[in-house]
């Protein structure tokens, strides 16, 4: 059996404990992994602090995060087979995410590039005319950075790239659930020529591994994905560090009558149940104009009959399983649950093991978990609306505030969803699906704090120091 070990100062280091990373699938064992010790998490934090008194110049950091890229190029069947592996996520997929993944480095050395300070004006001010003012853009330290499983790849670079882009170090926490991915980016990292210390991988299964990270002080700024709940906890032990929080949603999308019915449907067939639901900005609340509702519904549950579900494996596959049979459980209670508060399966789910079937509920009330909480799974409802307001209206009826998606060609009712909606990001005639790696994303509400995008995250990770200087006239020089 593959033994893994957590990466730390260039090396796997072992601690005796290991716990099984399984195929999602079909459930084998793909390695042991190791359990990190309180002593080896000591080790990876102090290791990145030292590597931090050893700064990359800024060409240095561009070379080997443009070098990454072209590793994560040549290498991307193999990154998307151990994607498909551990996070069961369909192999098309898991291929975008490594193709997204690239952009993700590229931009982050663009974010290298072009990272910069201002002058500021001071001079207007009686009494300082002498004097000259700018900023300049420091990096604050050692970056924690704490992943879900959905992204093994992507998501981790979203904290990786910026953050060496910047100049910090990182100790990367990865799920437990898909440590394996992020061992193999430690590696590609290596190859490109990252020194020992600057990219820390800590595995294991314990949430007290994440809890002693946080706590630690020489920590200096924490930046995590993953549920609310563990992010209101993270954000209450940071005290007064940085924290960037990139949470969950129950992301609404819209269906004006002038919609493109046929690309509407199809859009969010695919964005609702694809990868089994399991994104955070994953179509689950779908709001239909009563005018079209009918013929819509009819195109929407042909386009979810056409999905294929199975081994993420297989080319095929459009819905995998989810990440572990307690997930599907928890998704499969919450839609049985829905049906005894009376709503309809027009598409009805079912679950086998970790597997859960497409299910599109009708007859749903705000109220029921399937609407009100994020369901993170392949289960959506549909709701009919009279006006754009009611819809808009609804959509905002929510804890979260990521994305959403708007399906309509009126110009103005485009930029009423705009002005109107509190979320990060308005998709138009797309689902609250669609995201570009270089675009500012994140969330309002409890969808967290911050924006991802490397040209907006290396602002994140650094902090402005502003210089002043006095410069009062000096006699002339002979
Ligand atoms: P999770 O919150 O269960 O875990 C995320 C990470 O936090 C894991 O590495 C986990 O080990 C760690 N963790 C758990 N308890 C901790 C603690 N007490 N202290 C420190 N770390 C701790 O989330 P998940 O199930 O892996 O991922 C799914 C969630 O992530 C969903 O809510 C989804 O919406 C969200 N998500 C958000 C985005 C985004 O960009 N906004 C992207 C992907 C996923």
């Amino acid at each position: 059996m593959t033994q893994r070990g957590s990466y730390v100062n260039g090396q796997e280091v072992f601690t005796g404990k290991t716990y099984p990373v399984t195929h999602k699938y079909s459930g084998d064992v793909l390695a042991d992994v190791a359990e990190s010790s309180p002593a080896v998490l000591d080790q990876a934090v102090e290791g990145a602090r030292a590597a931090f008194r050893q700064p990359l110049p800024v060409p240095e950091r561009v070379r080997i995060l443009q070098r990454a890229a072209d590793i994560l190029d040549r290498d991307q069947a193999v990154f998307a087979r151990t994607i498909a592996q551990e996070a069961g996520k369909p192999l098309k997929d898991a291929r975008a995410e490594v193709a997204r993944g690239q952009q993700t480095l590229r931009y982050s050395a663009v974010a290298a590039l072009t990272l910069r300070g201002m002058e500021v004006p001071i001079r207007g001010n009686p009494g300082t005319e002498s004097r000259l003012a700018f900023t300049v853009r420091k990096p604050y330290g050692v970056v924690l950075a704490i992943t879900p499983f959905n992204f093994p790849l992507n998501l981790v670079l979203h904290k990786v790239g910026p953050a060496l882009a910047a100049g910090n170090t990182v100790v990367l926490k990865p799920a437990p659930a898909t440590p394996l991915t992020a061992l193999q980016l430690a590696a590609a990292f290596a190859e490109a020529g990252l020194p020992p210390g600057h990219l820390q991988v800590v595995t294991g299964s314990s949430p007290d591994i994440g809890a002693q990270l946080v706590a630690d002080s020489r920590v200096r700024l924490i930046t995590f994905t993953g549920s609310a709940a563990v992010g209101q906890t993270i954000r209450a032990q940071a005290g007064l560090r940085p924290v960037l929080l990139e949470l969950g949603n129950n992301s609404a999308n819209i269906v004006h009558e002038d919609a493109d019915l046929d690309l509407a449907a199809r859009t969010l067939a695919v964005r609702a149940f694809g990868f089994a639901g399991q994104v955070c900005i994953s179509v689950q609340r779908i709001y239909v104009h009563r005018p079209v509702y009918d013929a819509f519904l009819q195109r929407l549950t042909a386009a979810v009959a056409q999905l294929v579900v199975g081994d993420p494996e297989d080319e095929a596959t459009d819905v995998g399983p989810m990440i572990s049979e307690i997930a599907a459980e928890r998704a499969f209670d919450w839609y049985e649950e829905s049906l005894r508060q009376g709503a309809r399966g027009v598409v009805p789910s079912r679950r086998d093991g970790a597997l859960v079937r497409p299910g599109l509920l009708v007859d749903v009330a705000p109220s029921m978990r399937v609407m009100a909480e994020e369901v993170f799974a392949p289960i959506a409802g549909v709701v009919p609306y009279e006006t754009f307001e009611q819809a808009l209206a609804w959509a905002n009826e929510s804890r979260y505030g990521l994305q959403a998606g708007v399906f309509t060609h009126r110009l103005e009712l485009a930029w009423q969803a705009v002005s109107t909606l509190e979320v990060g990001g308005v998709i138009i005639n797309d689902s609250s699906s669609y995201r570009a790696d270089n675009m500012p994303y994140g969330g309002v509400k409890d969808s967290g704090l911050g924006r991802e995008g490397p040209e907006f995250a290396i602002e994140e990770m650094t902090y402005q120091t502003v210089a002043v200087f006095n410069l009062p006239a000096q006699p002339a020089s002979t």
